[in-house]
């Protein structure tokens, strides 16, 4: 879209106006200042007026902190739909970027950019999903250093032909773990760790890819993001 539309539709300028302000100098774009009015932007461009940046035409991008015991579906069978917790509108046009089983808390994306979502889930990019987890029996260092040899060469999961990806894995105490993976292959974190013996107890996703948990959310809240959180992907 052309920048000076692009400002007049995200802003309470005109198109003149929107000229007027790129003339005087007010308008920047991934940080650059930027005069020319048929200058195009894409939608992960972080756009600023006066310095404050604007937010993207049409398209929504959330965090949510996801409580256990939601879906991630959008037609749930068993229990309540993460969207059950989002009130905004037109929510029928969002979905939630990939998934988190019924089980597992923590950072879930949601937009109605179909195109961002596929940038964060498409597994060309290998978009590092960091997850911590608990696991019942107590684990040894001298095991943890063997499961991150088996997290680094791959581990063929049952019922599969095809070891995961190298994947990291990190025993922060004998009973937390934080694990690293590239994929999103059906239940892939519980399922690695029944692998090599320690089944969680509970799992959580810290991150995406740059996008950390914002702390201050609840489980339940969301919020939007920021230009530069949805420009990082
Ligand atoms: N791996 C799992 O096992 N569960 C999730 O929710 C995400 C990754």
């Amino acid at each position: 879209m052309r920048l000076d539309r692009f400002l007049s539709e995200a802003t309470e300028l005109t198109r003149s106006q929107a000229k007027r302000a790129l003339r005087q100098l007010e308008v920047s774009v991934d940080g650059e200042t930027v005069r020319d009015a048929s200058r195009q932007v894409s939608d992960t461009q972080d756009v600023r007026w006066q310095g404050e940046p604007l937010a993207r035409v049409g398209w929504r991008y959330l965090m949510l902190h996801k409580p256990v015991g939601v879906e991630c579906s959008l037609r749930p069978a068993h229990y309540p739909s993460v969207m059950s917790l989002i009130e905004i509108e037109q929510i029928e046009r969002l979905h939630p970027v990939g998934r988190l089983d019924v089980d597992t808390s923590g950072l879930l994306l949601i937009s109605d950019d179909g195109q961002w979502t596929h940038r964060v889930t498409s597994p060309n990019r290998a978009c590092v999903k960091r997850y911590r987890g608990e696991i019942a029996e107590a684990m040894s260092e001298s095991v943890a250093a063997r499961v991150v040899q088996q997290f680094e060469k791959g581990i063929t999961l049952q019922g599969e032909e095809k070891p995961t990806r190298p994947a990291t894995f990190e025993r922060v105490g004998p009973h937390e773990v934080l694990i690293g993976v590239t994929e999103g292959r059906y239940h892939q974190v519980r399922r690695m760790m029944t692998a090599v013996g320690y089944p969680l107890t509970s799992l959580h996703r810290e991150a995406i890819g740059p996008l950390s948990l914002d702390p201050m959310l609840e489980p339940g809240e969301c919020r939007h993001l920021r230009p530069e959180e949805i420009a990082a992907f």
